[in-house]
């Protein structure tokens, strides 16, 4: 029997202590680098977690030192059972957040107080109107923003996501850095990564240099500081004197931060993937509906992990469409 506490630890040392469990695949936008233009194939809907389902699968997972724990999608907050979902997972000893687009934030926001969900990510690549409809189909965007506003006024912490792409949003990267001057959030521009079905290529990537000029460009080298990264770091953290917010950069592709990874995902049909970027799942549903024990299965997947990006070392292989046709789409992964 392998000992507990090192089911989750990798051949480099790697703990993985963070859990990302994606509730289910669909979403109510079709942001175009996420779902594939011509939708997904969904999972049968008995082939997805219940709720109890994804509670008894995270417990063995915290039992085995997960103590953080994300709830992705497609869209999370569209499962009808989130409030039963959520009231299950409190119970755990771990801290919850959720990654969202925000549609739905206003209808949720108290089971989401009453249960202590006080991290969100939210998801927004543009503060333009016509453009937010140019990227994700859905005319959503005052209703993103005044739920971005509901939670500031509710003093949740707020991460907002933004891929950034050539010829679409990088002339906003400015834009959304003067956003903190006044308000206290977290800008994370991230790097388009490829995924199957979102037509990636290198040249339609801003990368972390590129949105370093530009800040270097705009702001006084001693107003740009440098901020201590978290632990298990994603994004390279950054700030402008004085600004109430502050900004980082998540460079998958030019700058990855492996070393430290501590990510796990769950998708919304029971299969591990122990990197974003790998072809191989493990399935745990399963054998948990079969009455089997998962752990061995788990701590395989971690055990079979590569140092960087599922093995793809340099940036070529990324550039390589092959190697990416058997992942999933972002939207079935859950970022
Ligand atoms: S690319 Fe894979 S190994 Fe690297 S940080 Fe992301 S999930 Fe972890």
């Amino acid at each position: 029997m392998i000992p507990s506490n090192t089911i989750l630890t990798d051949d480099f040392g790697r703990k993985h202590n963070y859990l990302r469990i994606s509730l289910l695949e669909k979403c109510n936008l079709r942001c175009t680098y996420c779902m594939p233009a011509d939708g997904i194939e969904l999972s049968p809907k008995a082939s997805l977690m219940t709720a109890e389902e994804i509670f008894s699968i995270a417990q063995t997972f915290v039992e085995n030192g997960v103590d953080k724990i994300r709830l992705t999608g497609g869209e999370p907050l569209l499962r009808k059972d989130f409030p039963e979902i959520i009231s299950k997972l409190a119970s755990l000893e771990v801290s919850i957040s959720i990654t969202t687009n925000g549609i739905l934030i206003d209808r949720h926001i108290d089971v989401l107080k009453q249960f202590n969900v006080n991290k969100i990510n939210l998801s927004l690549d543009t503060l333009v109107a016509s453009k937010f409809h140019t990227i994700t189909l859905r005319n959503q965007f005052d209703k993103v923003i005044d739920n971005l506003h509901l939670l500031l006024n509710n003093d949740f912490q707020v991460k907002v996501n933004v891929v950034l792409m050539k010829g679409f949003n990088e002339n906003e990267i400015i834009d959304f850095i003067k956003l903190t001057q006044f308000l206290p959030i977290s800008i994370r521009f991230i790097e388009f990564m490829p995924f199957a079905g979102n037509e990636w290529d290198r040249s339609k990537m801003v990368s972390q240099n590129e949105i370093l000029s530009q800040v270097e460009a705009s702001f006084s080298a001693e107003d740009i500081l440098k901020l201590e990264d978290e632990k298990n770091f994603t994004a390279r953290a950054y700030k402008i004197k004085d600004f109430q917010g502050d900004f980082g950069i998540i460079s998958s592709i030019t700058n990855p931060f492996c070393d430290g990874c501590n990510r796990i995902r769950l998708t919304a049909n029971g299969k591990i993937k122990n990197c974003l970027f790998s072809n191989s799942e493990t399935d745990l549903l399963t054998p948990f509906r079969n009455g089997e024990s998962i752990t061995n299965l788990i701590s395989e997947s971690i055990k079979n992990k590569k140092k960087v990006r599922a093995g793809m070392v340099t940036i070529e292989e990324m550039d390589d469409p092959n190697l990416h046709f058997d992942n999933r789409s972002m939207i079935a992964i859950g970022g």
